[in-house]
């Protein structure tokens, strides 16, 4: 309350909180008078505290997301990813991989990443099918052909999909093919999008927004969460800085700021936060070293001829070094390999 709130003042704010069925906690000091609440936080929102006569300020102290803190979920969540005879563990006792070619271009470059990321050690194929490109005029991706690629390599290699749904009205089309749904960064604040891939019955892997706090992130998980699927991997992939020598800035400490509040698991993308493949391997190395639950990773058959994001993807030694990183570190940092880990059954 503020300095000269009056006893009035402080009965009022008892008496809203009460009416919503809350409990006030009046402490009185010398100068000034706090009132702590405990209830349901949402009937609190409404009541618009901050209008009555007297007051000073509202702090929300709680998290303002549920579903996804650890607030009321203290334990870190594993996300299984795949079909029911071959689910893939993202979490945090496992090490998880997963790779491939930024864009689907063709049948026999995307069985050819697969196979370079599968050699390399990953256990999930990435590649998009729908492209969220900056200019309507770079190749928007193959669409449903691209899907229907992607799941031809998947029973070719054995890899679960994981593939990015740019529009709400995509989502059934690309919940059949795939086996796990990408929200980019530039869609992670479309609330509908949000929605339709919490109701779509498969994991979603939700890219941080390039200018989104990692409270907005997470509650951008809530709202996936809100529809009924708590399957949601969190992606850093790098956020906007005033620095351009890498694409973006990649945020490591977001990795144990987001493992300390959320269940949620967490991986980071060292592809799209440099934009540059010499970059890569050693953001990688920094993402395990952090704790960081998987990597998503571009690589490339010919990244050279490649229609999205040739710059920064992997191939030849730059490939052999990533997949060394990835076979040492999760061990030194306590973590197992994913591949073994995979579950043949459901449970
Ligand atoms: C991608 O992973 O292909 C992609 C477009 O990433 P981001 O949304 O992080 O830019
Ligand atoms: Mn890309």
């Amino acid at each position: 309350m503020a300095p000269g709130a009056t006893d009035e003042d402080v009965a009022a704010v008892v008496a809203r909180v009460e009416e919503v069925g809350g409990e006030a906690f009046v402490s009185r000091g010398l100068v000034r008078t706090i009132i702590g609440l405990v209830g349901d936080i949402d009937s609190f929102h409404h009541l618009n505290l901050r209008t009555l006569p007297g007051v000073a300020d509202v702090h929300r102290i709680s998290d303002p997301y549920k579903l996804v803190s650890r607030q009321h979920h203290p334990e870190r969540s594993t996300v299984w990813v795949g079909p029911q005879d071959h689910q893939v563990p993202i979490g945090p006792d496992t090490f998880t991989l997963i790779a491939g070619p930024c864009a689907v271009e063709s049948h026999e470059q995307t069985y050819e990443a697969a196979i370079m990321a599968r050699t390399a050690g990953a256990t999930l194929l990435r590649g998009g099918a729908f492209k969220p490109r900056t200019s309507p005029y770079a190749f928007q991706g193959l669409g449903v052909a691209g899907l229907e690629i992607l799941a031809d390599v998947r029973g070719a290699t054995g890899m679960p999909v994981v593939t990015e749904v740019v529009d709400a009205r995509d989502v059934p089309t690309v919940a059949e093919h795939a086996d796990m749904l990408q929200v980019g960064t530039r869609n992670m604040a479309n609330f509908g999008l949000l929605q339709a891939v919490g109701e779509a019955g498969k994991p979603v892997l939700l890219k941080r927004g390039m200018t989104a706090t990692v409270e907005e992130w997470l509650m951008a998980a809530e709202y996936i969460a809100q529809r009924g699927n708590l399957d949601v991997v969190l992606c850093e992939r790098g956020i906007r800085t005033f620095e351009p020598a890498t694409r973006n800035t990649l945020d490591i400490s977001s990795v144990p700021v987001v493992q300390s509040t959320s269940h949620l698991p967490v991986i980071v993308d060292p592809s799209h936060a440099a934009g540059r493949k010499d970059l890569v391997v050693p953001l990688a190395r920094a993402a395990i070293a952090v704790g960081a639950d998987g990597l998503i990773v571009d690589v490339h058959p010919q990244p050279e001829t490649a229609l999205c994001d040739g710059p920064q993807a992997l191939a030849g030694s730059d490939l052999r070094e990533l997949a060394q990183a990835v076979r040492r570190l999760p061990r030194a940092v306590g973590r197992a390999d994913a591949a073994a880990h995979v579950r043949p059954t459901s449970a």
